[in-house]
């Protein structure tokens, strides 16, 4: 069994009330941040509508100088944990081994990690068995 220090990420959460407070920390965090992959440099005008749409999301914000990152993420109250799980597990992704100056294939990467807390998930509901 590990030490409970290497069980812990050094990660910040950020949950918020509503997609609208979600939406407007994003564009105040990607207007401060240096270095935000260019992809996004442009935030898309519909992404309210999507937040809303999905039900959920989430960003990390990497930028903070000396601090651990933050996951900033909302989803409505009924969604799928499963879901949920990978949306958390992909952030969690972006902070953790080498990130790729790529940005489809950091997506991917990502990906990885939302699939295996998606499966960790899962798992965990058959009660091990
Ligand atoms: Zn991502």
């Amino acid at each position: 069994m590990p030490r409970e220090d290497r069980l812990k990420l050094k990660v910040r959460w950020r949950r918020y009330a509503t997609p609208e407070l979600l939406e407007r920390a994003f564009r105040r965090v990607h207007a401060s941040a240096e270095g935000w992959p260019t992809r996004a440099t442009k935030v898309s005008p519909d992404l309210l509508r999507s937040i809303k749409r999905n039900r959920m999301w989430a960003f990390v914000d990497l930028h903070a100088p000396g601090l651990p990152p933050v996951v900033h993420y909302w989803h409505a109250a009924n969604v799928r944990a499963d879901r949920l799980a990978f949306m958390l597990g992909h952030e969690l992704g972006h902070t953790v081994g080498k990130r790729s100056k790529f940005h489809r294939l950091e997506e991917d990467r990502a990906d990885e990690y939302g699939r295996v807390a998606h499966a960790v998930l899962l798992r965990l509901r058959k009660g091990n068995r």
